[in-house]
């Protein structure tokens, strides 16, 4: 049998302008996300992808785990193909689907005829086909209404393919389409939700992560490469960067109020990602921040925070509650690797009554008392650098 998948586009469809650039990129994700896998053909025709395996042991079934992740796609189905006749239609439609049709009892066959040259129309098509298949399945009943199986049978250019009913698809916009943007990841629960959700409207990733060795603990790290290796499977490849926080979190402490300890701490991670998105070509960046969820999310405290940089901050979270994003997490399998109980720079040294309201020029001055600019060149000089989801896809 010739088994193959085809995708249809998302809201990309709609796009008219842009529409192929955006089929571009998809194809190009689609075909990255499965190249270590060998071994397929991938076509954009008639706003709808085509992934055909090249050989019987190219292996469908991984490649509908991967294809189910890519954004941009709204609904996909693996198809049979057959010729363009109706004998070969129905030999098709009753061998690929014969499991389903055993197992319901009610059906009906819906056809399009995109290739206008085919001699039945879509009526005469449905009726030819459901009779064959009431005759090879006699326990079978139609309904036009409610049935359990759809039988699709689509009349293309290349051939006529058969398919049941479509499923859904991870929906958004191709990655790429959307600009680049950094991802300020810890390794909490929020921060890679908001990696997705951005992912999801075409944003392309890079990471930025503080660690603050001794502090910190190496595994702590790990578990964030874990993350973004997980948020990889829908975003593609990333490149992560470990900046060395407990320096500045020393000075901070050791030279500002407690009470503006976290407010200047975000600041500070600001600025440093500021520099690292400008040098790698991000526009924006983005956190997992939740209004008022702990005491640096207020309005006056991000108010402060933002203004230490000049990039647009996406915060995609901001008006989530908590079990809401958990819902997100577990749908995309991060949940519990964030739940793992390792320390983040952030809890290391919390202050015990942070101000909620903290004032610009008061936190301004305050953080003057440094050297900034030599604390954030020395962190900038120690980045670490990890390549993300890069054996995943390449030739592993
Ligand atoms: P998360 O679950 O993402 O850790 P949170 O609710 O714990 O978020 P905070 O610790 O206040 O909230 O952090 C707010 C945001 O700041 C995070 O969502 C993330 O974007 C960023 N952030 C926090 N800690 C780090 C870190 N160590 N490295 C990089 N970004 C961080
Ligand atoms: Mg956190």
């Amino acid at each position: 049998m010739n088994e193959l998948i085809l995708i249809k586009l998302g809201e990309i469809a709609l796009k008219g302008l842009n529409r192929r650039d955006f089929e571009t990129a998809l194809v190009k994700n689609i075909k990255y996300r499965i190249s270590s896998l060998g071994g397929f053909k991938v076509k954009i025709a008639q706003s709808t992808v085509y992934v055909t395996p090249e050989n019987e042991y190219s292996d469908v079934d991984e490649v509908e785990e991967r294809i189910k992740k890519v954004f941009g796609i709204a609904a996909y189905s693996r198809a049979a193909r057959a010729e363009k006749d109706m004998e070969s239609i129905k030999a098709a439609a009753a061998e690929y689907l014969k499991d389903e049709l055993e197992s319901c009892e009610t059906f009906k066959v819906e056809a399009k005829r995109s290739d206008k040259k085919f001699p039945l129309k879509s009526p005469e098509i449905c009726r030819e086909l459901g009779g064959s298949l009431l005759e090879k399945f006699p326990h079978l009943k139609v309904d036009v209404h409610n049935p359990q199986i759809t039988v699709n049978v689509e009349i293309r250019d290349f051939g006529a393919y058969i398919h049941g009913d479509a499923k859904k698809g991870a929906g958004g916009i191709p990655v790429g389409t959307g600009g680049k943007a950094a991802i300020l990841i810890s390794g909490g629960i929020d921060s890679p939700v908001a990696a997705y959700m951005m992912a999801k409207r075409g944003v392309e990733l890079t990471a930025v992560h503080f660690a603050s060795p001794p502090y910190t603990s190496e595994r702590a790290e790990q578990k964030v490469r874990r993350l973004l290796e997980i948020v990889s499977g829908y975003s593609g490849r990333m490149i992560m960067y470990t900046v060395p926080f407990a320096r500045i979190q020393e000075e901070i402490q050791e030279k500002c109020p407690e009470e503006l300890f976290t407010i200047i701490m975000r600041r500070f991670m600001m600025q440093i990602s500021q520099k690292i998105a400008e040098e790698h070509g991000c526009a924006a960046l983005i956190t997992g921040e939740s209004l008022g969820q702990v005491a640096s999310q207020t309005i006056g405290a991000i108010a402060c925070t933002d203004e230490a940089c000049t990039m647009p901050v996406f915060r995609p979270l901001i008006g989530m509650d908590k079990e809401e994003i958990i819902t997100i997490a577990r749908k995309i399998d991060t949940f519990e690797t964030s739940i793992e109980p390792y320390e983040d720079c952030c809890t290391v040294f919390t202050p015990k009554h942070p101000r909620t309201r903290p004032i610009l020029k008061y936190v301004k001055a305050a953080q003057n008392e440094l050297d900034c600019d030599a604390l954030i060149a020395q962190a900038l000089d120690n980045l670490k650098v990890t390549k993300i989801g890069f054996d995943l896809y390449k030739g592993s």
